[in-house]
Parts: structure tokens; sequence; C-alpha cells
């Protein structure tokens, strides 16, 4: 079958991989699309270590056409998800106390595991989430990463309805961070990125509030005309982001670090004692997060904004992220390729 690895050069390849057969517990995906995650290119670059010759992606969706003898919770014609939270082992003290993503034995889709940039994959049919009726496999490729990760990173932010929450980045992740944000809870969203252009979608998105850094001070701003968001969450690749976003919020708030950009962020310490700061790390969600953020894509309070594309453009796809050309996501079209 044809599918997409990283290469040892930090190129991605396109390349003819043999499928195995079916283990217990595991079901056969024919893979319709996989969304291009700015955490496909990290991997590519060796950015979290080299683990060329794996099959790249965790935006897959695909249509179940075959499952081992002891699966029951998927059937053939249903169609599931290829997360980056892959599997878990299902009894360490993080699976079983619903922090599941961060179980120390987990394997992950695109990095650990081969992904869903492929014309079939196999999947523990376990951990594979349903696409609900009623939402496209375009649309739920993009919230499999992108938009279960930000519905996630805000219940994390614990900001509440009515309150002010700072979306920074609104690239593939911030666009859905802003939809969920303003049209699941209820919030008023301060859209922060360097990019004209995403400011421009993030607008007619609905962002109340938007702010380039590089042209205004971003906490001298949003301290002077709301007194301090009452929470963050941070999508931007760099690390200026993660001290902007701390700067600008009010006492008390939380700042959810959600992007990976491979640096280290600077922390005041007064800065965090005297206001109660709290600075987390936010990891994918659980299957249960991304049901639900699945729910709420099939009941159009968030609409993914996509671009179908060919495999063969993987490489071209992740030079336009590089270069911040993309607008929403880039999905690979995986209809019909063996
Ligand atoms: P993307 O390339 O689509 O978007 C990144 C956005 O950040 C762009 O709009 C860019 O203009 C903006 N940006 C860059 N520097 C900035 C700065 N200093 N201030 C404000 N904005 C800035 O990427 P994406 O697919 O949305 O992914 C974003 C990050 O999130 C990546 O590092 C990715 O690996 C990470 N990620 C984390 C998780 C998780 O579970 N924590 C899940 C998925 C992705
Ligand atoms: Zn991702
Ligand atoms: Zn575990």
């Amino acid at each position: 079958m044809k599918t997409i690895v990283a290469g040892e050069d930090k190129r991605a390849k396109v390349v003819e991989k043999d499928l195995r057969p079916l283990k217990s517990g595991e079901a056969l995906l024919d893979m319709e699309c996989c969304g291009v995650c700015h955490t496909d290119l990290h991997v590519k670059n060796q950015d979290f270590g080299d683990v060329s010759g794996v099959i790249l992606g965790h935006e897959g969706i695909g249509k179940v056409i075959a499952v081992a003898e002891d699966v029951t919770s998927l059937k053939v014609g249903d169609r599931a998800s290829v997360a980056w939270f892959f599997e878990g082992c299902g009894h360490c003290e993080y699976c079983t106390t619903g922090r599941e993503t961060l179980c120390r034995s987990v394997r992950n889709a695109g990095y650990t595991a081969d992904g869903g940039m492929a014309g079939k994959c196999i999947v523990s049919a376990d951990y594979a989430v349903k696409v609900p009726e009623g939402l496209s496999s375009e649309a739920a490729s993009s919230i499999t990463c992108a938009g279960v990760t930000t519905y996630k990173a805000i219940k994390v932010s614990n900001v509440h309805p009515g309150e002010w929450i700072i979306i920074s980045g609104l690239g593939g992740l911030g666009n859905l961070a802003l939809q969920y944000a303003k049209n699941v809870f209820n919030l008023k969203v301060i859209a922060v990125d360097i990019n004209d252009d995403q400011l421009a979608f993030a607008k007619e998105f609905g962002a109340d509030m938007v702010v380039d850094p590089l042209k205004e001070d971003l906490g001298k701003v949003i301290q002077e005309k709301i007194g301090g968001a009452h929470g963050a969450v941070v999508t931007a690749v760099g690390k200026s982001a993660f001290n902007g976003a701390v700067d600008a919020v009010r006492a008390g708030a939380r700042v959810v670090a959600v992007g990976l950009p491979v640096e280290s962020m600077d922390l005041s310490i007064p800065r965090l004692v005297l206001d109660g700061i709290e600075v987390v790390g936010s990891l994918v969600g659980t299957r249960k997060d991304l049901e639900e953020a699945f729910q709420f894509g099939a009941e159009g309070k968030v609409v993914p904004q996509y671009h179908m594309r060919d495999m063969e453009d993987i490489n071209t796809i992740f030079e336009e992220m590089e270069a911040g050309k993309i607008r929403g996501r880039m999905v690979l079209d995986l209809r019909n390729i063996d």
C-alpha cells in the first residue's frame, strides 16, 4: 500500500509498504483522509528524535473494512479515527484516572506507531473513536487532533462563559480553538498572531479582539483594555508567544501551553507567586474528549476549514506550513489509494 513515511534526511517520502495481518483487538481502516498537523512537521524534522521509517499522520479518518475476531467496539462500515493518542496501556495510574494521554506506555500515531497517511491503517479498535453521522470525514479529520486538542485545552484553562481568553497562534489548531471558545464555551476571544492573514481569518470567525504582538505590546494592551485575560491557550510555535501570554493574563489565570517549539519559556517567579499565575501543559485529549469534540462538529457549532491535497504534495505542504502560508488545515485525500 502507498504510505508517507518520515525520511532519514528530514523529508517526507511516499513509499510502498506491506500491510501485516490483523492481531487480536485490532481493526483495519480503509483510509479516507488525513490532515497535516504542525506536529507532523516536528516529527519529520526530528525535533523529538529520529523515528524515520514510521508512517506519518494522526488526523486520519478511515472506514472499517475488517476487525479481529475478538473486537466488539467497531464493526465493518463504521468510520473511525487515527489519533495521536493511538493506544494506552489501560491499567496505569494515568489510564485509570481520566488522564490516559499521559500513559507512560502510550503509542502515538505517526510517531511511535504507524499513522494515517496511508491507503490503509491498522488501529487498536478500542482506541479508535467513531465519527458520528452528520460529520464529514474531512471535517472529522481536523477535529481528530486540532479540534480535540484545543477543545481540551480550553477545558483545562478553566475560563468561564462571558470571560476573556487569549488564543495565541491562529493556524490549524488556533482557528478551531477560536470556534470552540466562541460557539461551545461562550467565551470572549483575543486572537493573537504575527501573521496578518491569520488575524483577518480570526476576525471572520468572530474574534472579539485581534493583536499582532510584533506591532503592539500584547501585555500592555490587554492589561490596559480589559485588566488582563482570564486565561490563555498558546498554540503558537515560538517562545515569545508563551512569555507574551503570561504578561497578558490577570491574577489567578491559567496559561495553557499547547504549541511545541523546542525552546524554554521565561517565567518571572515573582509574577507567578505574587499574581498566582498557573502555567500548564495540555496534550491532545482523551477518547471521551474526542467523542465530544466530534459531536460539536456534527452539530455545526464548529466548522473546520480545510483544503484537500494529494499525497505527493506532502513536502510542499510542510514548506507552506513553515512559511506560515496555510489558512485552516491541509487534508490529504486518501480515497482510492491502495
Ligand atoms: P500551524 O503552523 O498551522 O499554526 C501555527 C500558528 O502560530 C501560525 O498561525 C503562526 O503564524 C503562529 N505563530 C507563530 N509564531 C507566533 C508568535 N510568536 N506569536 C503568535 N503566533 C505565532 O500549526 P498547528 O498545526 O496549529 O500546530 C501548532 C503547534 O501545536 C505545533 O507546535 C504543534 O506541534 C502543536 N500541537 C500540540 C498539540 C498538543 O497536544 N499539545 C497537538 C497538536 C499540535
Ligand atoms: Zn496534531
Ligand atoms: Zn497507561
